[in-house]
């Protein structure tokens, strides 16, 4: 089933899916985690954000404080299974919405990045932002909705598009915010991506498309791991 097909579920990830690449050992696997950072540090944001060890969560959505607080856990059990010791805030939605004058119409994922990066500039703080809309988010040819999210690794920004008239079962919001999370915090490959010997293929895991279980296995486990000590290693010298 591609994901087109998946489509009547909420909170698939609108991601394309990637051809299967396959790992001959867990070791071939670890390297390759542990080089994956790359790119990412060639980014002044992301050294940025993750020096300063914060994200910031802002709820433009309907939402309630309770609901909001299930997306929180999931970022925290995101950032537990990352063994990284991040502090989430609360912004303040009602002054982030003003100062960044967002239309309540579909928001544009690169109009989104640039007002994050301009919002960061100003309050000399350079934590990783996640933002929850009831609009649509529009990236290229997708429209991210009804529990689905856009995340852009290297500036650390993440948007989540909840549709108004739903209720979220809040172990839904917890496994999707811990699934976007992850994404987040570097684990860029979905579970179905990537094929290595020695682990598994079969367990369930939140790193599925549709993450169906909180569980985080083996292999992305290890997967995230390795590309923290890489860029424990790079960062270093
Ligand atoms: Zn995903
Ligand atoms: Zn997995």
């Amino acid at each position: 089933m591609d994901e087109e097909e998946q489509g009547k579920k909420p909170g698939r990830d609108k991601r394309m899916r990637a051809l299967t690449a396959k790992f001959n050992s867990a070791k071939e696997w670890e390297d390759y985690c542990f080089r994956v950072h790359e790119p990412y540090l060639r980014s002044r944001h992301f050294r940025k954000w993750i020096n300063e060890k914060g994200i910031g969560i802002s709820n433009f959505s309907n939402l309630g404080k309770n609901e909001v607080r299930f997306i929180r856990l999931g970022i925290k059990d995101a950032i537990r299974a990352a063994k990284l010791h991040f502090k989430i805030y609360d912004n303040d939605s009602h002054a982030a919405k003003k100062a960044a004058g967002l239309a309540d119409k579909a928001i544009k994922g690169s109009e989104l990045l640039r007002m994050a990066i301009e919002k960061r500039i100003c309050d000399k703080k350079e934590h990783a932002d996640i933002f929850i809309f009831n609009s649509h988010i529009k990236s290229g040819n997708t429209t991210i909705r009804d529990g689905e999210a856009l995340t852009y690794v290297p500036e650390g920004v993440m948007a989540f598009s909840f549709d108004p008239f739903t209720r979220y079962p809040r172990s839904f919001l917890r496994r999707r915010a811990k699934h976007e999370g992850l994404h987040l915090l570097g684990l860029n490959a979905h579970h179905e991506d990537t094929e290595v010997s020695g682990y598994s293929q079969g367990k369930p895991c939140v790193m599925r498309y549709n993450a169906p279980t909180s569980r985080l296995c083996r292999k992305c486990k290890d997967a995230l791991e390795c590309f923290w000590e890489g860029i424990e290693h790079a960062t270093k010298r």
